[in-house]
Protein backbone atom coordinates (compact mmCIF):
# COMPACT_ATOMS: atom_id res chain seq x y z
CA UNK A 1 0.00 0.00 0.00
CA UNK A 2 1.53 3.16 -0.99
CA UNK A 3 -0.46 5.10 1.13
CA UNK A 4 -0.50 3.93 4.45
CA UNK A 5 -0.82 5.85 6.50
CA UNK A 6 -3.55 8.54 8.91
CA UNK A 7 -2.20 11.98 9.92
CA UNK A 8 -4.74 13.07 13.10
CA UNK A 9 -4.15 16.07 14.10
CA UNK A 10 -5.41 16.72 18.30
CA UNK A 11 -5.81 20.16 19.08
CA UNK A 12 -5.98 20.41 22.64
CA UNK A 13 -6.58 23.35 25.13
CA UNK A 14 -3.20 23.13 26.20
CA UNK A 15 -1.21 21.68 23.11
CA UNK A 16 -1.42 20.91 19.69
CA UNK A 17 -0.32 17.12 18.54
CA UNK A 18 0.08 15.23 15.02
CA UNK A 19 0.33 11.77 15.25
CA UNK A 20 0.88 8.78 12.22
CA UNK A 21 -1.65 5.80 12.52
CA UNK A 22 -0.59 3.31 10.31
CA UNK A 23 -3.39 0.45 9.33
CA UNK A 24 -3.28 -1.73 12.42
CA UNK A 25 -4.09 1.48 14.65
CA UNK A 26 -0.69 1.91 15.96
CA UNK A 27 1.07 5.45 16.39
CA UNK A 28 4.03 5.61 14.47
CA UNK A 29 5.11 9.00 15.65
CA UNK A 30 3.98 11.93 17.57
CA UNK A 31 4.92 15.44 17.98
CA UNK A 32 3.52 17.70 20.28
CA UNK A 33 3.70 21.38 20.93
CA UNK A 34 2.61 23.37 23.89
CA UNK A 35 0.96 26.85 23.59
CA UNK A 36 0.23 30.08 25.35
CA UNK A 37 -2.92 30.91 27.39
CA UNK A 38 -3.78 33.91 28.18
CA UNK A 39 -5.61 35.00 30.92
CA UNK A 40 -6.54 38.40 30.93
CA UNK A 41 -8.81 38.88 33.74
CA UNK A 42 -10.19 36.87 36.40
CA UNK A 43 -11.96 33.69 34.96
CA UNK A 44 -11.06 35.18 31.43
CA UNK A 45 -9.13 32.26 28.81
CA UNK A 46 -7.84 33.02 25.55
CA UNK A 47 -5.49 31.54 22.89
CA UNK A 48 -4.05 33.16 20.07
CA UNK A 49 -5.28 31.20 17.16
CA UNK A 50 -2.73 32.14 15.08
CA UNK A 51 -0.53 30.23 17.46
CA UNK A 52 -2.86 27.48 17.19
CA UNK A 53 -2.74 27.24 13.81
CA UNK A 54 1.13 27.62 13.61
CA UNK A 55 1.40 25.03 16.20
CA UNK A 56 -0.55 22.53 14.59
CA UNK A 57 1.45 22.68 11.36
CA UNK A 58 4.74 22.79 12.82
CA UNK A 59 3.55 19.38 14.86
CA UNK A 60 1.98 18.19 11.39
CA UNK A 61 4.97 18.76 9.41
CA UNK A 62 7.52 17.34 12.41
CA UNK A 63 5.94 14.58 12.39
CA UNK A 64 6.13 13.51 9.03
CA UNK A 65 9.66 14.60 9.32
CA UNK A 66 10.16 12.34 11.92
CA UNK A 67 8.44 9.10 10.24
CA UNK A 68 10.89 9.63 7.29
CA UNK A 69 7.69 9.58 4.72
CA UNK A 70 6.10 12.08 1.90
CA UNK A 71 3.45 13.82 2.88
CA UNK A 72 2.00 12.42 -0.04
CA UNK A 73 1.90 8.71 1.33
CA UNK A 74 -0.51 9.77 3.91
CA UNK A 75 -4.33 8.55 2.87
CA UNK A 76 -6.28 10.81 4.44
CA UNK A 77 -6.32 13.71 7.78
CA UNK A 78 -8.48 13.35 10.49
CA UNK A 79 -8.66 16.55 12.86
CA UNK A 80 -10.33 16.56 17.08
CA UNK A 81 -9.99 19.55 18.63
CA UNK A 82 -10.83 21.24 21.67
CA UNK A 83 -14.79 21.81 21.87
CA UNK A 84 -16.92 24.96 22.74
CA UNK A 85 -13.60 27.87 22.26
CA UNK A 86 -14.90 30.08 19.33
CA UNK A 87 -12.73 32.26 16.48
CA UNK A 88 -13.91 34.77 14.45
CA UNK A 89 -12.18 35.56 11.83
CA UNK A 90 -12.01 37.87 8.39
CA UNK A 91 -12.81 36.19 5.36
CA UNK A 92 -10.83 38.58 3.56
CA UNK A 93 -8.36 38.16 5.49
CA UNK A 94 -8.24 35.49 6.84
CA UNK A 95 -7.27 37.22 10.23
CA UNK A 96 -9.31 36.44 13.51
CA UNK A 97 -10.83 39.82 14.70
CA UNK A 98 -10.09 38.98 18.34
CA UNK A 99 -8.62 36.29 20.10
CA UNK A 100 -9.83 32.69 20.45
CA UNK A 101 -12.76 32.82 23.96
CA UNK A 102 -11.91 29.58 25.51
CA UNK A 103 -14.40 26.90 26.80
CA UNK A 104 -13.16 27.41 30.06
CA UNK A 105 -13.95 31.17 29.98
CA UNK A 106 -17.05 32.47 32.47
CA UNK A 107 -16.80 35.91 30.95
CA UNK A 108 -20.61 35.66 29.97
CA UNK A 109 -21.60 33.75 33.09
CA UNK A 110 -23.80 36.85 33.68
CA UNK A 111 -25.78 36.66 30.53
CA UNK A 112 -26.28 33.06 31.13
CA UNK A 113 -27.75 33.53 34.22
CA UNK A 114 -30.64 36.39 32.44
CA UNK A 115 -31.08 33.48 30.43
CA UNK A 116 -32.14 31.24 33.13
CA UNK A 117 -33.88 33.73 34.79
CA UNK A 118 -35.98 34.71 31.60
CA UNK A 119 -36.92 30.85 31.49
CA UNK A 120 -35.07 29.37 28.27
CA UNK A 121 -33.47 27.01 30.20
CA UNK A 122 -36.01 24.14 29.22
CA UNK A 123 -36.60 25.17 25.63
CA UNK A 124 -32.17 25.40 25.04
CA UNK A 125 -31.94 21.87 26.63
CA UNK A 126 -34.25 20.58 24.55
CA UNK A 127 -33.52 21.47 21.51
CA UNK A 128 -29.44 21.67 22.03
CA UNK A 129 -28.79 19.08 24.95
CA UNK A 130 -27.38 21.55 26.52
CA UNK A 131 -27.59 23.49 29.98
CA UNK A 132 -27.49 27.31 30.12
CA UNK A 133 -23.54 27.60 30.64
CA UNK A 134 -20.82 29.71 29.43
CA UNK A 135 -18.89 26.58 28.87
CA UNK A 136 -20.94 26.56 25.26
CA UNK A 137 -20.00 29.04 22.12
CA UNK A 138 -23.59 31.11 21.88
CA UNK A 139 -22.55 33.36 24.36
CA UNK A 140 -19.10 33.81 23.73
CA UNK A 141 -19.96 34.46 19.89
CA UNK A 142 -22.51 37.65 21.05
CA UNK A 143 -19.80 38.83 23.55
CA UNK A 144 -17.39 39.12 20.32
CA UNK A 145 -20.06 40.53 17.99
CA UNK A 146 -20.72 43.17 20.85
CA UNK A 147 -17.37 43.98 21.99
CA UNK A 148 -15.23 44.22 18.96
CA UNK A 149 -15.76 47.29 17.05
CA UNK A 150 -15.66 46.31 13.82
CA UNK A 151 -17.80 42.88 14.25
CA UNK A 152 -20.87 43.74 13.01
CA UNK A 153 -20.36 45.54 10.48
CA UNK A 154 -17.97 43.32 8.82
CA UNK A 155 -20.64 40.47 9.87
CA UNK A 156 -23.09 42.70 7.43
CA UNK A 157 -21.06 42.91 4.70
CA UNK A 158 -21.32 38.92 4.85
CA UNK A 159 -17.38 39.43 5.72
CA UNK A 160 -17.05 37.87 9.17
CA UNK A 161 -16.43 33.98 10.16
CA UNK A 162 -17.09 32.13 12.79
CA UNK A 163 -15.73 28.89 13.73
CA UNK A 164 -14.89 26.58 16.54
CA UNK A 165 -11.43 25.22 16.72
CA UNK A 166 -12.17 22.42 13.84
CA UNK A 167 -13.21 25.08 11.50
CA UNK A 168 -10.43 27.49 11.93
CA UNK A 169 -7.95 24.38 11.06
CA UNK A 170 -10.09 23.74 8.01
CA UNK A 171 -10.39 26.77 6.49
CA UNK A 172 -6.34 27.39 7.34
CA UNK A 173 -5.65 23.92 5.59
CA UNK A 174 -7.84 24.70 2.74
CA UNK A 175 -6.51 28.32 2.07
CA UNK A 176 -9.94 29.43 2.77
CA UNK A 177 -11.43 27.02 0.87
CA UNK A 178 -13.63 25.27 3.14
CA UNK A 179 -15.58 27.12 6.18
CA UNK A 180 -17.40 23.67 7.45
CA UNK A 181 -17.74 21.80 10.98
CA UNK A 182 -18.81 19.24 11.66
CA UNK A 183 -22.57 18.22 13.54
CA UNK A 184 -20.45 16.81 17.03
CA UNK A 185 -18.58 20.62 17.20
CA UNK A 186 -21.74 21.98 15.61
CA UNK A 187 -23.67 20.50 18.95
CA UNK A 188 -21.47 21.99 21.55
CA UNK A 189 -22.55 26.13 20.24
CA UNK A 190 -25.89 26.46 21.60
CA UNK A 191 -27.42 27.06 17.94
CA UNK A 192 -27.35 23.76 16.92
CA UNK A 193 -30.64 21.82 17.08
CA UNK A 194 -29.46 18.35 17.99
CA UNK A 195 -33.22 17.10 16.37
CA UNK A 196 -33.23 18.59 12.84
CA UNK A 197 -29.20 18.98 12.75
CA UNK A 198 -29.60 22.31 11.65
CA UNK A 199 -28.59 25.63 12.64
CA UNK A 200 -31.71 27.00 14.62
CA UNK A 201 -33.30 30.14 13.67
CA UNK A 202 -35.09 30.93 16.65
CA UNK A 203 -31.68 30.54 18.88
CA UNK A 204 -29.83 32.82 16.45
CA UNK A 205 -32.49 35.34 17.13
CA UNK A 206 -31.88 34.78 20.72
CA UNK A 207 -28.58 35.68 20.96
CA UNK A 208 -28.50 37.59 18.41
CA UNK A 209 -26.25 35.94 15.86
CA UNK A 210 -26.35 36.51 12.04
CA UNK A 211 -26.61 33.03 9.86
CA UNK A 212 -24.12 34.62 7.60
CA UNK A 213 -21.01 33.64 9.87
CA UNK A 214 -21.83 30.52 10.17
CA UNK A 215 -20.16 27.16 8.87
CA UNK A 216 -21.78 24.67 6.59
CA UNK A 217 -22.80 21.80 8.76
CA UNK A 218 -21.35 17.88 7.78
CA UNK A 219 -20.89 14.44 9.02
CA UNK A 220 -18.21 13.10 11.06
CA UNK A 221 -16.50 10.92 8.05
CA UNK A 222 -16.77 12.57 4.66
CA UNK A 223 -14.87 14.66 2.26
CA UNK A 224 -14.51 18.11 3.69
CA UNK A 225 -11.94 19.16 1.38
CA UNK A 226 -8.07 18.85 0.70
CA UNK A 227 -4.94 20.36 2.15
CA UNK A 228 -4.09 22.87 0.21
CA UNK A 229 -0.33 22.92 -1.81
CA UNK A 230 0.42 25.91 0.59
CA UNK A 231 -0.12 24.17 3.77
CA UNK A 232 1.21 20.64 3.99
CA UNK A 233 2.65 20.63 0.56
CA UNK A 234 0.68 18.12 -0.44
CA UNK A 235 -3.02 17.57 -1.45
CA UNK A 236 -4.35 15.27 1.60
CA UNK A 237 -8.16 14.15 1.83
CA UNK A 238 -9.53 15.89 5.45
CA UNK A 239 -11.77 13.14 5.71
CA UNK A 240 -12.43 12.82 9.04
CA UNK A 241 -13.55 15.44 11.72
CA UNK A 242 -15.00 15.15 15.34
CA UNK A 243 -15.02 17.07 18.79
CA UNK A 244 -12.20 15.29 21.19
CA UNK A 245 -14.59 13.73 23.92
CA UNK A 246 -16.32 12.35 20.77
CA UNK A 247 -13.23 11.07 18.63
CA UNK A 248 -12.31 9.34 22.37
CA UNK A 249 -15.91 7.53 22.52
CA UNK A 250 -15.53 5.94 19.32
CA UNK A 251 -11.54 5.63 19.49
CA UNK A 252 -12.55 3.30 22.54
CA UNK A 253 -14.81 1.50 20.08
CA UNK A 254 -17.96 2.83 22.26
CA UNK A 255 -20.32 1.63 19.03
CA UNK A 256 -23.41 0.49 20.34
CA UNK A 257 -25.72 1.72 22.37
CA UNK A 258 -24.85 1.65 26.22
CA UNK A 259 -21.05 1.56 26.20
CA UNK A 260 -19.50 4.09 28.29
CA UNK A 261 -16.36 5.32 28.31
CA UNK A 262 -14.16 7.30 31.37
CA UNK A 263 -11.77 10.02 30.51
CA UNK A 264 -9.55 10.44 34.05
CA UNK A 265 -7.67 13.68 32.80
CA UNK A 266 -7.52 17.11 34.64
CA UNK A 267 -11.25 16.47 34.93
CA UNK A 268 -13.36 13.30 33.97
CA UNK A 269 -15.12 12.83 30.38
CA UNK A 270 -17.97 10.25 30.69
CA UNK A 271 -20.01 9.73 27.83
CA UNK A 272 -22.32 6.68 27.09
CA UNK A 273 -23.63 5.92 23.22
CA UNK A 274 -27.26 6.25 23.49
CA UNK A 275 -28.27 4.63 20.27
CA UNK A 276 -30.09 6.46 17.38
CA UNK A 277 -32.29 8.43 20.00
CA UNK A 278 -31.43 11.92 22.34
CA UNK A 279 -31.98 11.22 25.39
CA UNK A 280 -33.39 13.84 27.66
CA UNK A 281 -31.39 13.72 30.70
CA UNK A 282 -33.40 14.10 33.77
CA UNK A 283 -30.04 14.78 35.99
CA UNK A 284 -28.47 17.56 34.39
CA UNK A 285 -26.70 15.02 32.12
CA UNK A 286 -25.83 16.78 28.30
CA UNK A 287 -27.71 15.02 25.48
CA UNK A 288 -25.23 15.61 22.31
CA UNK A 289 -24.48 14.11 19.13
CA UNK A 290 -21.68 11.00 19.08
CA UNK A 291 -21.30 11.29 15.15
CA UNK A 292 -22.61 10.95 12.28
CA UNK A 293 -21.67 7.97 9.30
CA UNK A 294 -23.45 8.55 6.45
CA UNK A 295 -27.35 9.27 7.07
CA UNK A 296 -27.43 7.32 10.75
CA UNK A 297 -26.87 9.69 13.76
CA UNK A 298 -26.01 8.22 17.14
CA UNK A 299 -26.67 10.30 19.91
CA UNK A 300 -24.66 10.76 23.73
CA UNK A 301 -25.24 11.15 26.75
CA UNK A 302 -22.20 13.18 28.39
CA UNK A 303 -21.31 14.26 32.08
CA UNK A 304 -18.12 15.94 32.79
CA UNK A 305 -16.24 16.08 36.39
CA UNK A 306 -14.61 19.43 37.25
CA UNK A 307 -11.69 17.88 39.31
CA UNK A 308 -10.37 14.79 38.48
CA UNK A 309 -6.78 13.65 37.69
CA UNK A 310 -6.12 17.60 39.16
CA UNK A 311 -7.17 16.64 42.80
CA UNK A 312 -3.73 14.30 42.54
CA UNK A 313 -1.79 17.78 40.86
CA UNK A 314 -3.31 19.69 44.24
CA UNK A 315 -1.45 16.69 46.34
CA UNK A 316 1.56 17.28 44.31
CA UNK A 317 1.79 21.13 44.12
CA UNK A 318 -0.46 22.41 46.85
CA UNK A 319 0.10 20.17 49.46
CA UNK A 320 3.46 18.51 48.08
CA UNK A 321 2.91 15.40 49.58
CA UNK A 322 4.03 13.78 46.79
CA UNK A 323 6.72 14.18 43.84
CA UNK A 324 5.08 12.62 41.14
CA UNK A 325 1.53 11.87 40.09
CA UNK A 326 2.16 8.31 39.86
CA UNK A 327 3.28 8.26 44.07
CA UNK A 328 -0.52 8.88 44.96
CA UNK A 329 -0.95 5.18 44.22
CA UNK A 330 1.56 3.38 46.69
CA UNK A 331 0.90 5.72 49.31
CA UNK A 332 -2.64 5.16 49.29
CA UNK A 333 -2.39 1.61 49.05
CA UNK A 334 -0.03 2.09 52.24
CA UNK A 335 -3.11 2.19 54.44
CA UNK A 336 -5.96 -0.53 54.39
CA UNK A 337 -8.70 1.94 54.33
CA UNK A 338 -10.01 5.86 54.10
CA UNK A 339 -9.97 6.01 58.13
CA UNK A 340 -13.20 7.94 57.56
CA UNK A 341 -11.91 10.82 55.23
CA UNK A 342 -14.03 12.19 52.70
CA UNK A 343 -12.64 14.31 50.41
CA UNK A 344 -14.75 16.51 47.84
CA UNK A 345 -12.49 18.07 45.56
CA UNK A 346 -14.93 20.89 44.46
CA UNK A 347 -12.42 23.67 44.09
CA UNK A 348 -13.83 24.73 40.94
CA UNK A 349 -17.42 23.89 41.86
CA UNK A 350 -19.03 20.69 41.13
CA UNK A 351 -20.07 19.16 37.72
CA UNK A 352 -22.13 16.55 36.68
CA UNK A 353 -24.78 15.35 38.07
CA UNK A 354 -24.84 18.08 40.51
CA UNK A 355 -23.90 21.31 38.80
CA UNK A 356 -22.89 23.53 41.57
CA UNK A 357 -20.67 26.05 40.43
CA UNK A 358 -20.58 27.56 43.89
CA UNK A 359 -19.82 24.39 45.57
CA UNK A 360 -16.11 25.19 47.76
CA UNK A 361 -13.65 21.81 48.37
CA UNK A 362 -13.59 20.08 51.87
CA UNK A 363 -11.91 17.20 53.44
CA UNK A 364 -14.59 15.67 56.15
CA UNK A 365 -13.43 12.95 59.21
CA UNK A 366 -10.18 13.87 60.03
CA UNK A 367 -9.45 12.25 63.09
CA UNK A 368 -6.17 12.44 65.20
CA UNK A 369 -5.16 9.11 63.11
CA UNK A 370 -6.00 10.82 60.25
CA UNK A 371 -2.45 10.81 57.99
CA UNK A 372 -1.17 11.77 54.47
CA UNK A 373 -1.55 8.42 52.97
CA UNK A 374 -5.40 9.30 54.12
CA UNK A 375 -5.53 12.07 52.20
CA UNK A 376 -3.77 10.62 49.33
CA UNK A 377 -6.52 7.78 49.48
CA UNK A 378 -9.52 10.01 50.00
CA UNK A 379 -8.13 11.83 46.82
CA UNK A 380 -8.10 9.03 44.39
CA UNK A 381 -11.39 7.78 45.99
CA UNK A 382 -12.67 11.14 45.09
CA UNK A 383 -12.63 10.46 41.36
CA UNK A 384 -14.22 7.34 41.41
CA UNK A 385 -17.10 7.91 43.71
CA UNK A 386 -17.58 11.50 40.85
CA UNK A 387 -17.48 9.50 38.10
CA UNK A 388 -20.00 6.61 40.21
CA UNK A 389 -22.59 9.76 40.58
CA UNK A 390 -22.28 10.08 36.68
CA UNK A 391 -22.40 6.77 35.53
CA UNK A 392 -25.60 6.10 38.01
CA UNK A 393 -27.20 9.06 36.86
CA UNK A 394 -26.81 7.71 33.08
CA UNK A 395 -28.35 4.35 33.82
CA UNK A 396 -31.46 6.12 35.91
CA UNK A 397 -31.80 8.32 32.48
CA UNK A 398 -31.66 5.55 29.96
CA UNK A 399 -32.96 2.43 31.94
CA UNK A 400 -29.84 0.45 30.57
CA UNK A 401 -27.48 -1.28 33.11
CA UNK A 402 -23.63 -0.20 32.53
CA UNK A 403 -22.14 -3.43 32.51
CA UNK A 404 -18.49 -2.02 31.94
CA UNK A 405 -16.79 1.12 31.91
CA UNK A 406 -13.74 1.88 28.85
CA UNK A 407 -10.92 4.29 30.81
CA UNK A 408 -8.04 6.73 29.29
CA UNK A 409 -6.37 9.31 30.29
CA UNK A 410 -3.46 10.32 32.66
CA UNK A 411 -5.08 8.93 35.44
CA UNK A 412 -6.55 5.66 34.51
CA UNK A 413 -2.78 4.36 34.65
CA UNK A 414 -3.17 4.38 38.63
CA UNK A 415 -4.20 0.71 39.28
CA UNK A 416 -5.34 1.57 43.06
CA UNK A 417 -7.82 4.26 41.38
CA UNK A 418 -9.43 1.78 38.60
CA UNK A 419 -10.02 -1.47 41.18
CA UNK A 420 -11.41 0.87 43.67
CA UNK A 421 -13.71 2.17 40.65
CA UNK A 422 -14.24 -1.43 39.87
CA UNK A 423 -15.41 -1.72 43.39
CA UNK A 424 -17.51 1.26 43.88
CA UNK A 425 -19.20 0.01 40.25
CA UNK A 426 -19.26 -3.35 41.06
CA UNK A 427 -18.86 -3.78 37.20
CA UNK A 428 -15.72 -4.44 35.43
CA UNK A 429 -13.28 -1.86 34.74
CA UNK A 430 -11.66 -2.13 31.27
CA UNK A 431 -7.85 -0.30 30.02
CA UNK A 432 -7.02 -0.76 26.46
CA UNK A 433 -3.70 -1.07 25.35
CA UNK A 434 -4.01 1.70 23.41
CA UNK A 435 -4.42 5.02 25.36
CA UNK A 436 -4.42 7.53 22.50
CA UNK A 437 -7.94 7.34 22.08
CA UNK A 438 -9.07 10.63 21.20
CA UNK A 439 -6.29 10.92 17.79
CA UNK A 440 -7.10 7.61 17.32
CA UNK A 441 -10.94 8.23 16.51
CA UNK A 442 -10.31 10.90 14.48
CA UNK A 443 -8.09 8.92 12.54
CA UNK A 444 -10.59 6.12 12.18
CA UNK A 445 -13.23 8.31 11.28
CA UNK A 446 -10.90 9.49 8.36
CA UNK A 447 -10.23 6.16 7.44
CA UNK A 448 -13.07 4.99 6.72
CA UNK A 449 -13.59 7.79 4.51
CA UNK A 450 -11.01 6.93 2.08
CA UNK A 451 -11.19 3.32 2.22
CA UNK A 452 -8.32 3.10 4.27
CA UNK A 453 -10.76 0.56 6.52
CA UNK A 454 -13.72 -0.52 5.10
CA UNK A 455 -16.18 -0.29 7.94
CA UNK A 456 -16.23 -0.63 11.57
CA UNK A 457 -15.46 -3.92 11.57
CA UNK A 458 -12.46 -3.89 10.23
CA UNK A 459 -11.37 -1.65 12.93
CA UNK A 460 -13.09 -3.01 15.99
CA UNK A 461 -10.39 -5.69 16.62
CA UNK A 462 -8.26 -3.11 16.90
CA UNK A 463 -8.94 -2.49 20.25
CA UNK A 464 -7.11 -4.37 22.62
CA UNK A 465 -7.56 -5.03 26.35
CA UNK A 466 -4.07 -4.18 28.57
CA UNK A 467 -5.69 -4.84 32.21
CA UNK A 468 -8.97 -5.15 33.30
CA UNK A 469 -10.45 -4.84 36.73
CA UNK A 470 -13.02 -6.72 38.31
CA UNK A 471 -14.74 -6.02 41.95
CA UNK A 472 -13.04 -7.36 44.58
CA UNK A 473 -14.14 -5.72 47.59
CA UNK A 474 -17.85 -7.30 48.66
CA UNK A 475 -21.30 -4.55 47.95
CA UNK A 476 -22.04 -4.16 51.48
CA UNK A 477 -18.85 -2.31 52.05
CA UNK A 478 -18.85 -0.47 49.16
CA UNK A 479 -22.89 0.55 49.50
CA UNK A 480 -21.90 2.02 52.87
CA UNK A 481 -18.44 4.19 51.11
CA UNK A 482 -21.22 5.84 48.94
CA UNK A 483 -24.03 6.22 51.63
CA UNK A 484 -21.08 8.05 53.20
CA UNK A 485 -19.92 10.05 50.00
CA UNK A 486 -23.71 11.65 49.78
CA UNK A 487 -24.28 12.66 52.93
CA UNK A 488 -20.72 14.42 52.83
CA UNK A 489 -21.19 15.96 49.45
CA UNK A 490 -23.87 17.81 50.63
CA UNK A 491 -22.57 19.65 53.22
CA UNK A 492 -20.27 21.20 50.20
CA UNK A 493 -23.12 22.52 48.32
P1 LIG B 1 -5.29 16.42 30.32
O1 LIG B 1 -5.45 15.86 28.93
O2 LIG B 1 -6.56 16.90 30.94
O3 LIG B 1 -4.18 17.42 30.45
P2 LIG B 1 -4.07 13.86 31.01
O4 LIG B 1 -4.91 12.81 30.38
O5 LIG B 1 -2.72 14.14 30.44
O6 LIG B 1 -4.89 15.19 31.26
O7 LIG B 1 -3.88 13.43 32.55
C1 LIG B 1 -3.19 14.26 33.44
C2 LIG B 1 -3.87 14.23 34.79
O8 LIG B 1 -3.81 12.91 35.33
C3 LIG B 1 -3.19 15.14 35.78
O9 LIG B 1 -4.18 15.85 36.48
C4 LIG B 1 -2.42 14.21 36.71
O10 LIG B 1 -2.44 14.69 38.05
C5 LIG B 1 -3.20 12.93 36.62
N1 LIG B 1 -2.34 11.74 36.68
C6 LIG B 1 -1.37 11.38 35.82
N2 LIG B 1 -0.81 10.21 36.19
C7 LIG B 1 -1.45 9.80 37.32
C8 LIG B 1 -1.35 8.67 38.19
N3 LIG B 1 -0.49 7.68 37.95
N4 LIG B 1 -2.19 8.63 39.25
C9 LIG B 1 -3.11 9.59 39.47
N5 LIG B 1 -3.24 10.68 38.69
C10 LIG B 1 -2.42 10.79 37.63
Amino acid sequence: MNKAYILSLDQGTTSSRAIIYDHEGKAQAIAQKEYQQFFPKPAWVEHDPMEIWSSQMAVATEVIAKMGIKAKSIAALGITNQRETVVLWNRKTGKPIYKAIVWQDRRTAHHCKSLMDAGYASAIKQKTGLEIDPYFSATKIKWILDEVKEARALANKGHLAFGTIDSWLVWNLTSGKKHWTDVTNASRTMLFNINTLEWDDELLDLFDIPKSILPEVGSNSELVGHTSNQTLKASIPIAGVAGDQQAALFGQMCVEKGMVKNTYGTGCFLMMNTGGKVVQSQHKLLSTIAWQLGEKTTYALEGSVFTGGAVVQWLRDGLQLIKHASDSEALARSVSDNGGLYFIPAFTGLGAPHWKPEARAMIYGLSRGTTHAHIARAALESIAYQSYDVIKAMEQDTHVRIDHLKVDGGASANNFLMQFQSDVLQENVQRPAILETTSLGAAYFAGLTVGFWNDIHDIANQWTLEKEFKPETKKQVTEHLIKNWHQVIKKAF
